[in-house]
């Protein structure tokens, strides 16, 4: 029987259990921020941004675009988990700049139905972070919308830009 790399992983998660102690946290992020950010898999958020087991939420989907998916899970990292800060972060040469929304009309031609939910595809990456961050500021049900900021993470040298909030759509 050959392996699966699931198989991998749970023995890599006997190592990792050899080593580990009781860190005695609980589930409120130490350093109060939750990053909302694209699941590339060239993006190591914690290694990228300085972080520690325990100090902050992720919360990743295709895009980093804030769905309401994404709303639910900052509400709750809010109002339960005592975060206060939110970072975006999109990334250069992302999946989802590669579709559009045929994609939805690709599907439903080939399974019969069209998804419930918008593929939120982009061209331009810069306008889809204020997007973003809109999306964030004006959400009604988070507490904190004062620190909210946006940056495009480049994959060639590990550097983030931040994005203005204000900027003209299209520059
Ligand atoms: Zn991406």
């Amino acid at each position: 029987m050959s392996k699966t790399v699931t198989d991998e992983l749970i023995n890599a998660n006997l190592r990792y259990a050899q080593d580990f102690t009781d860190p005695g946290m609980n589930a409120r992020p130490v350093r109060k921020v939750a990053i909302v950010a694209c699941m590339d898999a060239r993006l190591d958020l914690h290694a990228a941004l300085g972080l520690d087991l325990g100090d902050c939420h992720t919360i990743r989907n295709a895009g980093g675009v804030v769905t309401d998916d994404i709303i639910r899970s900052l509400t709750i990292s809010q109002r339960a988990l005592g975060t206060s800060s939110v970072v975006l972060i999109h990334h250069t040469n992302c999946g989802l700049q590669e579709l559009t929304e045929d994609f939805r009309q690709q599907l439903e031609h080939e399974v019969g139905q069209k998804p419930s939910w918008a593929v939120e595809s982009f061209t331009d990456l810069d306008q889809d972070v204020r997007q973003s961050m809109a999306r964030v500021r004006t959400s009604p049900f988070l507490l904190h919308t004062d620190d909210v900021r946006g940056f495009v993470f480049d994959v060639t040298t590990g550097l983030l830009r931040e994005i203005d909030p204000s900027a003209t759509p299209g520059r």
